[in-house]
C-alpha cells in the first residue's frame, strides 16, 4: 500500500523523479517566465505556497489559493485557483501576489537584497 502511494506520488521525468510539488513549481515558474514575472527568491515561503496548492488540489480538486479562504460555493471560489482574479493588480501595485509566490523581477531583487 504504502508502495503504491509513493509510486503515486512519483513521476519520471527523465533522469529527475518528479513529485507533485515539483511538477507545481515547474507549473508556476512556467507561468510567471511567460508574464515576465519570478517565483519567489525565498525557497521557504515558495516551497509552504506550493505545498498548499499541491495539498488544495488533492483534497478540494482545484488548486485553491493557499492563502484565501473558500466559500464553499464552487462557482465563487473560481476566483481563487491559482493564479486568481487579483494576482495581476496585486503584482503590479505590490510587487508580488498576496501569497508571494509571484514577484515583479524588481521586487524580488529587492526583496533578495534586503535578506543579504
Ligand atoms: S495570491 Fe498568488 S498564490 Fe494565491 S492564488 Fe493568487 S496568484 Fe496564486
Amino acid at each position: 500500500m504504502r508502495l503504491r502511494v509513493q509510486r503515486d506520488l512519483l513521476r519520471h521525468d527523465g533522469a529527475r523523479t518528479m513529485t507533485e510539488e515539483d511538477e507545481m513549481r515547474d507549473w508556476a515558474e512556467a507561468y510567471a517566465k511567460e508574464q515576465g514575472w519570478v517565483l519567489n527568491p525565498d525557497k521557504k515561503v515558495l516551497d509552504t505556497v506550493i505545498r498548499g496548492l499541491v495539498r488544495n488540489r488533492k483534497k478540494f480538486g482545484e488548486q485553491y489559493c493557499p492563502c484565501r479562504l473558500r466559500s464553499g460555493d464552487k462557482e465563487k471560489d473560481t476566483e481563487i485557483i491559482c493564479p486568481c482574479i487579483w494576482h495581476r493588480d496585486e503584482i503590479a501595485g505590490d510587487g508580488h501576489c498576496h501569497c508571494r509566490l509571484y514577484y515583479r523581477k524588481d521586487a524580488a531583487e529587492k526583496e533578495a537584497g534586503e535578506e543579504e
